[in-house]
């Protein structure tokens, strides 16, 4: 192989705040802060209090490859630590600080957080839980002298004193952009969540990735507001892509309702907004409420889990503003795929060009995807055939941090991830999830899709609420079962759902039986929870199973 004759130069996170300084002088990275108000400073202002931060923690005992952890809202003070402990070459640990107090204690003790940054609403939930910190060795809250509260945390350094005592002058080091620069834990739902930890080269690929997404038009004349935190996949990327084009950026702080929203989304000209369903659910409802105006807005980015289709229709409708759904995961960190009209299809009505949004979208540059069936054979991406959805890429992850039992089991023989989702292509690259593979019912070497057969049910005027899980059959292994909710009055049988979906699925997708309950298990969020459902009928027989 002949080589080629171009510079070996690393790629480092430092290298875009230090470039948006450069590049974009006058733009602005405008704060909702905790302690109230609103903060505005420029790219050049926040290059050099990163630099300010770089070498407080220096002066700390932060050495290259230590976890310094963050519990924070979006902020500039946040947005500075991204930059200073990935820039020394430390490693930035963000912590939802919304996980419960067993995971929260064991995934700071599993990645050995050396120090935490706490904002102040955060203050008290840590002093409950520092007891449980094995090597933390002090905290940094996030504020000023004059907000600087009484507290029993030990060790506690105030933010801008810290800053207050460095020069701005420093100078970034380079080193392997294969370096760690930030881990974020994944909240499985059973067993302890598992540690992601992204490198300088795959923050900077993700990021070159994002922004060649055709279509979504990010640019310098953009003001970008991620909703989404910090503390979930780099705000999906976010705060590293954003300066990269010298884009305003426009972080919400703790008011993520939709009144705050649209206020500061208003006021700073947001152009895009970046978020999860519920966020929308909220924003939508407000102005439904209040009858007020996105004066700004063109386009939200709408991901984490499927984007309704009428949530979509209400933005483009009521608020002429363009809703793109995007799927990822936090391994991928996390843009997989963008659902985005192309140019061909953008004179087809709205009801069609709806069709293509709800799908999950095409996959960005940099993002490989295959299916395949129960052996692991590839299916064709026909937009019919159904498996389970692998990828691969270099903003994927190649193992979780520490953690030899899960990585015994999420990649195949060659290497690709296995997402957990099921899922079909079209031809033409679009993906569509249809399922989860635990929730999957696995008949005779057969897949029958829970959540299409869900949807179907609640076609039915009768019903309120459908789950379907897997029953042990003898003969086929797994078939569906139909757990029911009714509407209230309601008197409909067995006979009647099927009688209903007879017309609506394949015949062998047919539940095997009809159960109606009062409620379902449902999480804190609203979502249906399968495994809960699962352990309730762990039980339940079918009666053909009985019958034998
Ligand atoms: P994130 O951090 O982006 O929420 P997680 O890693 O917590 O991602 O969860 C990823 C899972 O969320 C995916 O495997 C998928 O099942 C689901 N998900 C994410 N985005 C979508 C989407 N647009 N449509 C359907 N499911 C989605």
């Amino acid at each position: 192989m002949m080589r080629g004759l171009m510079m070996d130069r690393p790629l480092m996170i430092s290298h875009i705040i230090e470039y948006a300084a450069a590049n974009f002088p006058d733009q602005e990275v405008v704060s909702r802060m905790p302690e109230g108000g609103i903060h505005r400073y420029t790219y050049p202002e926040a290059a050099a209090r990163s630099r300010q931060l770089a070498n407080a923690l220096r002066k700390l005992g932060v050495e290259p490859g230590d976890r310094v952890a963050t519990v924070a809202w979006n902020t500039y003070r946040h947005f500075e630590i991204y930059y200073a402990t990935s820039g020394i070459g430390a490693v930035c640990h963000t912590i939802n600080p919304r996980l419960p107090v067993d995971q929260f204690s064991y995934i700071v003790n599993h990645a050995q957080d050396k120090y935490v940054f706490v904002d102040l609403t955060f203050v008290p939930l840590l002093e409950k839980l520092q007891g449980l910190f094995e090597g933390v060795r002090g905290y940094v809250i996030m504020t000023d002298r004059e907000h600087m509260p009484e507290t029993s945390l030990p060790d506690a350094y105030c933010y801008e004193d810290l800053l207050a005592e460095q020069p701005s002058a420093f100078e970034w080091p380079e080193f392997d952009e294969q370096a760690a620069s930030s881990l974020c834990y994944t909240s499985g739902t059973t067993g302890n969540p598992k540690g992601v930890m992204y490198s300088h080269r795959s923050t900077l690929l993700h990021a070159f990735s994002v922004l060649a997404i055709p279509g979504l038009g990010l640019n310098e004349t953009c003001s970008l507001l991620p909703v989404v935190p910090m503390f979930h996949v780099n705000a999906w990327g976010v705060p590293y892509f954003a300066p990269m084009i010298g884009a305003k950026l426009v972080f919400p702080g703790p008011n993520l309702d939709g009144a705050s929203l649209t206020e500061l989304m208003n006021a700073e000209g947001v152009t895009e907004a970046w978020g999860v369903p519920t966020v929308w659910m909220g924003l939508l409802g407000h102005l439904r409420g209040s009858g007020e105006r996105l004066d700004s807005l063109q386009r939200v980015l709408i991901g984490g889990s499927a984007a309704p289709r009428a949530m979509m229709a209400e933005f483009k409708s009521q608020h002429g503003v363009e809703a793109l759904q995007g799927w990822g995961m936090t391994e991928m960190s996390p843009v997989g795929t963008v659902s985005l009209v192309r140019p061909k299809d953008q004179n087809l009505p709205e009801e069609k060009q709806l069709d293509i949004k709800v799908t999950q979208g095409r996959a960005m540059f940099g993002v490989e995807m295959k299916i395949v069936d129960g052996d692991g054979k590839r299916l064709p991406h026909d937009g019919k055939a159904f498996g389970e959805l692998l990828v691969r890429g270099p903003a994927i992850i190649s193992g979780y941090y520490e953690n030899a039992e899960a990585n015994a089991k999420s990649f195949d023989d060659e290497g690709w991830f296995r997402t957990g989702d099921v899922a079909k292509i079209d031809s033409e690259g679009y993906m569509e999830i249809v399922d989860r593979t635990k929730d999957v019912i696995k008949s005779g070497g057969e897949w029958i899709s829970s959540i299409d057969l869900e949807n179907e049910a609640v076609g039915h005027p009768e019903i309120a609420e459908a789950a379907v899980i897997a029953a042990y059959h003898p003969k086929w292994d797994e078939r569906p079962l139909l757990v029911v909710v009714r509407e209230a009055g309601s008197e409909l049988d067995k006979a009647g759902v099927i009688e209903f979906l007879k017309t609506r699925v394949a015949k062998w997708w047919l539940p095997d039986d009809v159960v109606f309950v009062d409620e379902l298990p449902h999480s804190a969020t609203g979502k249906l929870q399968k495994a809960k459902l699962r352990e309730e009928f762990k039980d339940y027989v079918l009666p053909e199973a009985k019958a034998s």
